[in-house]
């Protein structure tokens, strides 16, 4: 049993290197900070527009959640379509769901304009019942779905669920064709590539240690401090997600970084992998405290949950392990002796209303909140963000919508109240 935090998607990618001598220019149109899917697809937007862009990532490339999650291209947000209804009306409502099937589209005409070899296919997602209840809801949201946002999913009954994935334990199902899957760190590598190839620096090892208002030559920007000196930009872009801090203190208080953990299996014999998973889609269940799953391209199982919800360090990761790999034989009996060969964790970014946001704080642009639907997201806020700052004016609804702190103020971006989300999640999924 793997037990050290081992990355399977790192395996299988080598990312640009960037030279690690150079030192940061004195000034740049924009600074982007995070090298992740948002601050990448920002950066590459923002350079095709002309701007002088610097990227400053602590660590190296792609190395936040964005090389570390499962490779799930969804359609569809963390919230469902009547809760989306009853807060936001028909109009804004019918508008996010566009644009989550847009973010789609967005990742793919990436991969294709800059030939990224991430292994993207359109091959569906399926989401899972766990209980009869959550299965009747799912012709209801099937209906609303295509009577108002003329998109089409299909309900499985329990007895064609085995056309569908190799498990038993499940009430029903439900697949949106939509959806797709990619290799992950071999997209945000991909991405950072593309970001370089129009212009735009990256600076790896380059913490951002404050950033403050300051005019030059009667113009006003930003003094930002880093880990390598200072830089002076006009404008700045926050896509630091899950690992936001404390150089950006309002965005901190409004975003709960909650851990979630992967372990990979070995090589799976081609008829075991077939019978799991015939269509090769990306599963997840229905549950709160879910599990996602998908085999990888190479043919392994790659079984992932909330199985702590602290962000990931060696105890979470060591005892994610074993929980995972028991949520894993329980849905798939099947892989009772299959070798775990890789582990590790990450960070996600919820709001509190798990909703994406985007915008402007505290003068500065960012994008954040993507509840697990980051790969699709996160590209096209980056995307859209960037194109607002370059003077467009793009579509995008989650703009302006309201991003509510933690209740009472409770919150200085140390989330010391996991464990009882954590329970509280357990006893939802218990009660409904
Ligand atoms: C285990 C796991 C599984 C997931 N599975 C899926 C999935 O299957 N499908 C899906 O859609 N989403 C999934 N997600 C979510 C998705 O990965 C994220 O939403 C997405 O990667 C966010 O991208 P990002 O660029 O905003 O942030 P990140 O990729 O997290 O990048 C943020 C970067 O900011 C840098 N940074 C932070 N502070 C500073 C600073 N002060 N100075 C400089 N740099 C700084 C960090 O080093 C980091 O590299 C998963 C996440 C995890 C952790």
């Amino acid at each position: 049993m793997a037990r050290q935090e081992l990355n399977y998607w790192l395996t299988t990618i080598e990312f640009p290197t960037t030279d690690q001598a150079r030192p940061l220019p004195d000034i740049a149109d924009v600074a982007v900070i995070g090298a992740g899917f948002t601050g990448l697809s920002a950066a590459r937007t923002l350079s095709k527009h002309g701007a002088r862009v610097a990227i400053l990532e602590s660590e190296t490339i792609g190395w936040g959640a964005s090389s570390r999650n499962g490779g799930m291209v969804l359609t569809g947000l963390k919230l469902g379509v009547s809760q989306l209804k009853s807060k936001y009306g028909p109009e804004l409502t019918r508008r996010m769901y566009a644009a989550s099937l847009a973010s789609i589209d967005c990742v793919e005409q990436i991969v294709n304009q800059e030939r990224i070899d991430c292994d993207f296919s359109r091959c569906g997602h399926l989401e899972v019942a766990c209980k009869q209840k959550h299965f009747d809801d799912y012709q209801r949201q099937a209906e609303i779905i295509e009577v108002e946002f003329n998109h089409k999913l299909r309900v499985v009954p329990r007895s064609e669920l085995n056309l569908e994935i190799g498990s038993s334990i499940y009430f029903g199902g439900m697949v949106d064709e939509t959806s797709a899957g990619c290799n992950p760190a071999r997209y945000v590598a991909g991405l950072a590539r593309a970001a370089m190839n129009s212009g735009a620096e990256i600076y790896e090892h380059t913490r951002v240690h404050s950033i403050e208002r300051d005019s030059r030559n009667g113009e006003p920007g930003w003094k930002i401090s880093t880990s390598r000196g200072p830089l002076w930009a006009h404008e700045v872009f926050v896509g630091t997600s899950g690992y936001t801090g404390t150089v950006t203190p309002n965005l901190q208080k409004k975003i709960i970084p909650i851990g979630s953990f992967i372990i990979t299996t070995e090589i799976l014999p081609k008829a075991l992998a077939h019978e799991l998973s015939p269509h090769g889609r990306m599963i997840y269940d229905s549950k709160n405290y879910l599990y996602y799953y998908r085999l990888t391209p190479d043919g392994r199982m790659l079984f992932g949950g909330r199985a702590a919800f602290f962000p990931e360090n060696d105890h979470t990761i060591r005892r994610s392990a074993d929980l995972l790999r028991r949520g894993m034989t329980y849905v798939y009996p099947q892989l009772r002796d299959a070798r775990v060969e890789y582990v590790w964790g990450g960070t996600l970014d919820f709001a509190f209303d798990i909703m994406p946001h985007a915008g402007q704080i505290d003068g500065m642009y960012y994008a954040v909140g993507y509840a697990g639907h980051g790969v699709a997201m996160a590209t096209y806020q980056g995307q859209k963000i960037g194109e607002m700052m370059a003077g467009d004016k793009p579509e995008n609804p989650f703009i302006g919508i309201p991003f509510p702190g933690a209740p009472l103020g409770l919150y200085n971006g140390k989330p010391w109240f996991l464990p009882l989300a954590g329970a509280w999640y357990k006893v939802l999924d218990w009660v409904s």
